[in-house]
């Protein structure tokens, strides 16, 4: 009896399924948060559904109580790219997790104290632990500001803010949402609330449905902090009355690691990382170079693609481009990955390519001044932990109110939103780097101290962690 207790108060006793959407970002912070759950001896199982790859050998072997159950290939043959294939994964995902998660879950009851699951599948994970007397907690990888907008919703509809119309006026003010009054235009609402997504069934109504249904779970894990989220947070807790703000996940990780010797870091990446950009950022001046990544779903067109490309070089500046190989769609996809030639020069002297980088390291840089980021929140979080301002051009999902944020509410960069011309390209490159570099490297540096005070001991991520831990070990008992 002893013992047992022992093992309750270490958190041993404590055994925790993880069920994340397979997508790169969402798996990316919810590996981050069980390698934290496992730090505190939590015995965690990570279900992995996806077709990344990941050395979770190594995972295991630094973290003794994190285990894996792979179902490679589950919800989709081929990995998301784009749009177009996240919806398919999405109605993959609730037509055919069920079953599975049910069988993941049969198979430790009655030893399992709760279910962590994405809130991407948040009714469906929410049937199966009802139906099963399971305690569950959701997950949301996105930014808080876009989950609180779609669970929002109904209030724009009542208030005849919504629908944005196809001639609607895309600057016009969104005037009525909580926490977020004269904040947002139409085009700064996340991607669903266009409506133009016309493969997935109605997809505002299906993200409202889900958003809603994480007031059937007991408690809420976000990837935030209270001093960057802090008025959104009080609006969440209104409804929400179990919130806990860990994030960010990755620096808090880093920091726990820190305090816990033992751990060794271990690569947690679901691509395989090229790290010869390192060796090039080593080589380039103090605060030179500009990182342009577009993470791991956003597509371009060539013609996007090109005007990014004479913008870049015609800023003069230094370049580091992440160019995953299907990133560039359109009719024109034999010359993808070709040069022009009228940029090979320049690019051969200024600019660096690679597949994949290692992006926390590559943000940490010294060399590093300004990231061109499509605002995915696991990027956004990367970039402000690192005190790097940010140009942002937001693609799908919660990137469009991301951007806004980090250019009107943090004022740590420059928001593109729906424009793509070369001419804003080397006209915002120039502004963040060289013309207005001060008051951005003062913001996203003080945004940096705050952040790593947050997961510091004593700081309010820190403390919301201890608390979701001790708050776990009490459904244990
Ligand atoms: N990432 C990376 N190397 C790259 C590009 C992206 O490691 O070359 C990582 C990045 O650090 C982030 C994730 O991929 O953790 C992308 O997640 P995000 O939420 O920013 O965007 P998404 O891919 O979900 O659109």
């Amino acid at each position: 009896m002893k013992k047992e207790k022992k093992h309750e108060a270490d958190g041993s006793g404590c055994h925790v399924v993880l069920f994340p959407c397979s997508l790169k970002g969402n798996l990316n912070s919810m590996l981050k948060l069980a390698q934290l759950l496992a730090l505190h001896h939590l015995h965690v199982t990570f279900v992995n559904t996806n077709h990344h790859f990941c050395d979770f050998q190594a995972l295991s072997q630094t973290y003794p109580t994190l285990h894996f159950k792979t179902f490679p290939h589950a919800f989709l043959h081929n990995p998301p790219s784009g749009d177009h294939s996240t919806a398919e994964l999405y109605s993959s995902m609730n037509s055919h997790a069920k079953p599975l998660l049910t069988h993941i879950l049969l198979s430790h009851n009655p030893t399992l104290t709760c279910l962590i699951a994405d809130g991407f599948v948040a009714a469906l994970s929410a049937e199966v632990a009802d139906q099963l007397g399971i305690p569950l907690i959701h997950f949301r990888a996105i930014s808080v500001s876009s989950f609180w907008a779609l669970f929002c919703a109904p209030i724009l509809f009542q208030s005849k803010q919504l629908p944005i119309t196809g001639d609607e006026d895309m600057d016009r003010i969104i005037t009525t949402l909580p926490g977020m009054e004269n904040t947002l235009r139409c085009r700064d609402l996340p991607s669903f609330f266009r409506g133009t997504q016309s493969h997935l069934v109605n997809p505002l109504k299906s993200m409202v449905h889900e958003c809603h249904q994480s007031l059937r779970a007991q408690a809420l894990i976000l990837n935030t902090f209270e001093e960057l989220d802090g008025p959104l947070l009080s609006q969440i807790r209104l409804k929400f009355p179990k919130v806990f703000a860990v994030g960010p996940l990755h620096s808090h990780l880093n920091s726990r690691r820190e305090c816990d010797a033992k751990t060794t870091p271990s690569t947690s990446s679901f691509s395989e990382v090229d790290t010869s950009c390192l060796t090039w950022l080593d080589s380039q001046p103090l605060k030179s170079v500009i990182y342009v990544s577009f993470g791991s779903i956003a597509t371009v067109t060539r013609e996007e693609l090109m005007e990014f490309w004479h913008g870049l070089v015609n800023s003069k500046k230094r370049f580091l481009w992440v160019m995953r190989p299907d990133m560039v769609v359109g009719k024109d996809e034999d010359s993808h990955d070709r040069v022009p030639p009228e940029l090979e020069e320049a690019t051969k002297e200024r600019g660096f390519i690679v597949g994949w980088a290692p992006q926390e390291e590559v943000l940490a840089h010294k060399a590093v001044g300004a990231f061109l980021t499509h605002s995915g929140w696991n990027s956004t979080l990367e970039s402000l932990v690192a005190g790097v301002p940010m140009i942002c051009w937001p693609f799908f999902a919660d990137q469009q109110i991301n951007s806004r944020f980090v250019s009107e509410v943090w004022k740590l960069g420059l928001d593109m939103k729906d424009v793509c011309d070369r001419h804003v390209v080397e006209k915002m490159v120039n502004d963040v780097m060289v013309h207005r570099r001060d008051e951005f490297v003062r913001s996203a540096q003080e945004m940096a101290r705050l952040a790593h005070k947050s997961v510091s001991p004593g700081g309010s991520s820190y403390s919301s962690l201890d608390d979701l831990i001790q708050y776990i070990k009490s459904i244990g008992q």
